[in-house]
C-alpha cells in the first residue's frame, strides 16, 4: 500500500491501544492544527474527527493547506460531543533582508468561507500548486526520472502538495521514502527538483483572515528543522499588523523554541495554542500530541467573527 493510499478504518476503531490513539488525551483536549485527504493527510475528513473522537478530544480544528474543503464532510460525520473548528493553513512568505524570503505557514481560524477576497486567494494558491507540481515533474523528466503527472494528480484527493510528488517518487524506485524525497538531492526546499510557489505576503495574508472575519495564529515558527526561519522582530511585526496568536506547542519545536516562543506572546499579547499538526501514519505525531488550553480557544473564538465552531453539518465551503 502506498503512503499516501487511503488506511483502513479497523486502526483507529476506538479499541484500546488504536495505532493512532495517543495514550493519555485529557477529556477535555484541544487539538488546533489537523490535515486530511483535503490536502496532504492520509485520512479523509470523516475518518479525522472520527479518529479524534475515539481518541478523547473534545475539540478538533481541520485546517487544510490553502483549503476548506474537507470541513463540510468533518461536519457532516461529527460525532456527538466533538467540536469542529473550521480553518485553513495558507502559505505565505515574508521578506527578512533586501532580498531574501522565507516561507511561512499562517493558521487561519473562524473565518467565514465565502467571503470573496479570501476565498480568490485560496483558489489560486491551489492552481499554482497544480502548476508547481506539474513544473517539478517536468524537471524530474528532464533528467530522466520517470514521475507521470497523472500519477501525482491521483495520489492527491484534494490540493497538491509535495508529499504527493514525494509518494509518487517512491513508487517509480527513484527514493526508498517520502522523507528521502525532501531532500536537497530532489524536492526539499530549494533542492534539485523543487520548485517553489508564488505565495502572498504574511501581512496581505493577515489583512485577508481577518477581513474575512477570521483569527490567524503562526504556525511551526521556530520549527528550524524545516528550513529558514524567521526572527522575534519579524513576528512582532505581523503582530503590529494584527496577527492572532503562535502556536507554541508544535512537535517540531525544542523545549527552547517553545521558551522563546511562549515569552514573545506574553510580550506581543498573542494568543498561545498547541497542536499536532497530525497528517496521518506519514508523521509520526498522534492527534492530540500537543493541545491548546480553552481559555486559548475562548480567545480565538472571541477574536472571530466570520464563522461560529461547528457542532453539526454546514455548507459553503471551498470546492
Ligand atoms: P508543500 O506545501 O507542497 O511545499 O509541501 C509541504 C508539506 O510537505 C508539509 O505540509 C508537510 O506535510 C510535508 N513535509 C515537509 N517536510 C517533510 C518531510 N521531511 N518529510 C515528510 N513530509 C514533509
Ligand atoms: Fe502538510
Ligand atoms: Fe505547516
Ligand atoms: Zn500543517
Amino acid at each position: 500500500m502506498g503512503l499516501l493510499s487511503g488506511m483502513a478504518c479497523d486502526l483507529y476503531d476506538g479499541k484500546e491501544g488504536g495505532l493512532n490513539a495517543h495514550p493519555a488525551i485529557p477529556a477535555d483536549a484541544i487539538d488546533l492544527h489537523t490535515h486530511s485527504t483535503a490536502s496532504d493527510g492520509l485520512l479523509r475528513p470523516a475518518d479525522v474527527v472520527r479518529l479524534a473522537a475515539a481518541s478523547g478530544l473534545a475539540v478538533i480544528a481541520l485546517t487544510d493547506h490553502d483549503t476548506t474543503s474537507g470541513v463540510a464532510e468533518a461536519a457532516a460525520a461529527l460525532p456527538s460531543g466533538l467540536t469542529l473548528l473550521p480553518g485553513a493553513e495558507i502559505s505565505c512568505r515574508v521578506r527578512v533582508g533586501h532580498d531574501r524570503w522565507v516561507s511561512l505557514h499562517l493558521l487561519a481560524y473562524l473565518f467565514d468561507p465565502t467571503e470573496p477576497v479570501f476565498a480568490a486567494v485560496r483558489a489560486r494558491l491551489r492552481s499554482e500548486r497544480i502548476t508547481r507540481a506539474q513544473r517539478m515533474v517536468e524537471k524530474l523528466a528532464a533528467d530522466g526520472h520517470p514521475v507521470d503527472w497523472e500519477r501525482v494528480r491521483a495520489l492527491a484527493d484534494g490540493v497538491v502538495g509535495r508529499p504527493h510528488v514525494a509518494e509518487a517518487l517512491v513508487e517509480a524506485g527513484l527514493v526508498g521514502t517520502v522523507q528521502d524525497a525532501f531532500t536537497p538531492a530532489w524536492i526539499g526546499a530549494g533542492g534539485r527538483y523543487w520548485v517553489g510557489k508564488d505565495e502572498p505576503d504574511v501581512t496581505e495574508a493577515i489583512r485577508l483572515v481577518r477581513d474575512a472575519g477570521g483569527v490567524s495564529v503562526l504556525a511551526h515558527a521556530f520549527a528550524s528543522r524545516r528550513g529558514k526561519t524567521i526572527g522575534p522582530d519579524v513576528i512582532a511585526e505581523m503582530a503590529r499588523e494584527g496577527l492572532g496568536g503562535l502556536e507554541v506547542d508544535h512537535p517540531d519545536h525544542t523545549p527552547d523554541a517553545r521558551a522563546q516562543l511562549r515569552r514573545l506572546a506574553a510580550d506581543l499579547d498573542l494568543i498561545t495554542t498547541g497542536a499536532s499538526d497530525f497528517h496521518g501514519a506519514s508523521k509520526p505525531q498522534p492527534l492530540g500530541a500537543e493541545t491548546t488550553a480553552e481559555r486559548a480557544l475562548d480567545a480565538l473564538v472571541a477574536a472571530s467573527r466570520g464563522a461560529e465552531p461547528v457542532t453539526g453539518p454546514v455548507t459553503e465551503q471551498d470546492p
